[in-house]
């Protein structure tokens, strides 16, 4: 067996487990129940899993599935999605066998498995408390590892978006920027798909980077501003939309193009929202944000509402049509001497 496959062979169908778990009763092996979502597997985490094996002979772990992380923790999370999440705790020496968890809480599958053993990582929580009765009622033991690191997932996420808000030091040149560029990203940017919610369907314009290099190059910053109601009405998550930006971000960084920050409205029509264009808040918040005048402000788009929110906002609206991007660019350039 490649490593690969024995990382892959610790991971069971709850199924699977109820035949696993009854071959290591029969051996008289002392069995560890434990769970989390292990969604950026930290220092603390290893030293918990790795003492959890110590109190028995056999550890399971069951992973939260992605539903589940969403529901409880936020619906951003999870970062890393379940299958991969899977694989890496299958990945330690500690843990004998992973299977998902769809409920929120363990104790559905506490009571099926009835382990010797259920093991908490972290603080005693109310959760641990609840299931705890139970797991005494038949019988079993409630232990509590405390963590030596400081470390947490949450801390992780807090550094790396710590992190992004700084930013690259930049450019003296860039410090003295002339102006923003707000970018539609629907059928200005990329191909318009309708709800678009894959990466794989995301397609650059052509012009579109060229143009974006010349408008920075001339010292206006770029934003993105889209309305995004696909996530409201509840085609797809604010997950998927972040992983179609990424791909885009990616594209265009790998041509020197930096997009400053991606404005969305997630709201449908019915919401009345004061940020769905042709609305101006994310135009709003954009200036405010980039400190910059409405006069030192370009709103790029291909629709009316596009042109109209641009031009309540008072910046100047650029329209690219079926020429492309090149022309607005131009617009753009020719504009700029009148920016003070
Ligand atoms: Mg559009």
């Amino acid at each position: 067996m490649n490593p690969g496959e024995k990382i892959l062979s610790k991971i069971l169908s709850i199924d699977q487990m109820d035949e696993w778990v009854a071959g290591e009763r029969a051996a008289s092996r002392r069995i560890g129940f434990t769970c989390g979502s292990f969604d950026l597997l930290h220092a603390g985490h290893v030293q918990y899993l790795c003492a959890a094996r110590e109190l028995c002979d056999r550890l399971i772990v069951a992973v939260n599935s992605d539903k589940s992380v969403s529901r409880y923790k936020s619906p951003l999370r999870p970062i890393v999605p379940e299958r991969e999440r899977m694989y890496v705790v299958a990945g330690l020496a500690a843990v004998d066998a992973v299977t998902l968890m769809e409920e929120d809480r363990p104790l559905t599958l506490l009571l099926r498995w009835k382990p010797d053993l259920y093991i908490k990582g972290g603080d005693y929580t109310a959760d641990a408390l609840r299931s705890g009765d139970a797991v005494r009622e038949y019988g079993g033991k409630i232990e509590v590892i405390r963590s030596g690191f400081e470390t947490s997932t949450s801390k992780l996420i807090e550094r790396v978006g710590a992190l992004a808000a700084h930013g690259e030091p930049e450019s003296a040149a860039a410090q003295n920027f002339r102006g923003l560029v707000l970018l539609d990203r629907d059928g200005t940017l990329i191909r318009n798909v309708p709800f678009l919610h894959d990466p794989a369907k995301v397609e650059v314009f052509p012009g579109v980077i060229d143009g974006l290099l010349k408008v920075q190059a001339a010292g206006l910053r770029l934003a993105i501003v889209t309305n995004q109601q696909g996530i409201g009405l509840g085609y797809y998550t604010v997950q998927d939309f972040i992983a179609v930006n990424q791909r885009l971000l990616r594209e265009l960084g790998a041509r020197g193009v930096r997009i400053s920050k991606i404005y969305f409205c997630p709201h449908s029509l019915a919401d009345q929202c004061s940020c769905r264009k042709p609305a101006t808040g994310m135009i709003t918040r954009a200036m405010r944000d980039f400190d910059v005048t409405p006069e030192q402000t370009f709103l790029v788009g291909d629709s009316d509402d596009d042109m109209r929110a641009g031009a309540d906002a008072g910046c100047q609206a650029i329209t690219v049509d079926a020429k492309g991007f090149e022309p607005a660019v131009e617009q753009i350039l020719s504009l700029l001497p009148a920016v003070q």
